[in-house]
């Protein structure tokens, strides 16, 4: 079986200073796993290193992904190929509404990928079924897709946008940093449930989480801690209970020890 992603001895800087200190990670299709750790550990600075922002330079290391070296891969491309990040902070584009945001986005992934053989354009009224059946599983009303994207949008509508891009995109490996942050419960339950449905073998998730709380409606199969820039442990789904009722001190403790 081939890894859908597989992180070698990464090490990443920014502006010149050392944040990921040689991460190792794999993830193989179907799984899910989350990586939990204390604020400036690293954990956005790893997705937007996935993500291929030219601000975080890796210096050393290695991202396999399906086999491949993406290191010299565009964001675009990444994306096209079934990368898909869902950001702490997504942007807002005043001008773009939901639906051409998606439909462009969706078109380019079809073209890179050749899906349906041809990787022509999706029609426009297979695009708004698509888009109907989707928004329906994240409640979103309808006209959101008419909306300017994230334009004046609440945080946990923000999120929810989010997962309906993951939704139409139909992605091979997501990555969503923080997306419980913000959001109240009700919203939160909407935000996972949705994950879960797309949730399948073909898929792998990576779920970057401060709090063990997204970790009650999503199962992760595996939890690894991030402390400054290394991984401290990894465990099980239990190791999430275990620092919801610990914190993290003990970890940073047993890591400056080391
Ligand atoms: P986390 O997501 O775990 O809270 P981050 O990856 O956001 O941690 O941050 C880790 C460290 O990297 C922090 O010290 C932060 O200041 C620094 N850092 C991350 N991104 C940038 C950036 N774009 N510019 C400067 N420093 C950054
Ligand atoms: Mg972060």
């Amino acid at each position: 079986m081939t890894a859908q992603l597989s992180i070698r001895d990464l090490h990443v800087s920014v502006e010149g200073k050392e944040i990921l200190k040689g991460i190792d990670l794999t993830i193989n299709q179907g799984e899910t796993h989350a990586i939990m750790g204390p604020n400036g550990s690293g954990k956005s600075t790893l997705a937007n290193t996935l993500a291929g922002h030219p601000k975080y330079q890796i210096t050393q290391g290695d991202i396999i992904y399906r086999g491949e070296s993406i290191l010299d891969w565009a964001p675009d491309e990444r994306a096209q190929q079934g990368i898909f990040l869902a950001f702490q902070y997504p942007m807002a584009i005043p001008g773009v509404t939901v639906a051409n945001f998606l439909r462009t986005a969706l078109n380019a992934r079809r073209k890179a990928t050749g899906t349906n053989g041809s990787g022509k354009p999706i029609s426009i009224p297979e695009f708004r079924k698509l888009m109907r059946e989707k928004m329906a599983l994240l409640k979103l009303d309808d006209a959101f897709a008419t909306r300017y994207l994230n334009d004046g949008f609440s945080g946990g509508e923000k999120k929810r946008v989010e997962i309906l891009q993951m939704a139409v995109l139909n992605p091979e490996l997501a990555v969503l940093d923080e997306t419980d942050s913000g959001l109240d419960i009700d919203a939160l339950r909407i935000v996972a449930e949705g994950v879960n449905a797309l949730m399948g073998p073909n898929l792998g998730v990576l779920l970057i989480t401060h709090y063990q709380r997204l970790l009650n409606y999503i199962k992760p199969d595996f939890v690894h801690v991030l402390v400054s820039g290394k991984m401290a442990m990894s465990g099980g789904a239990e190791l999430a209970l275990q620092l919801e009722e610990k914190g993290y001190d003990w970890i940073i403790e047993a890591e400056a020890a080391k």
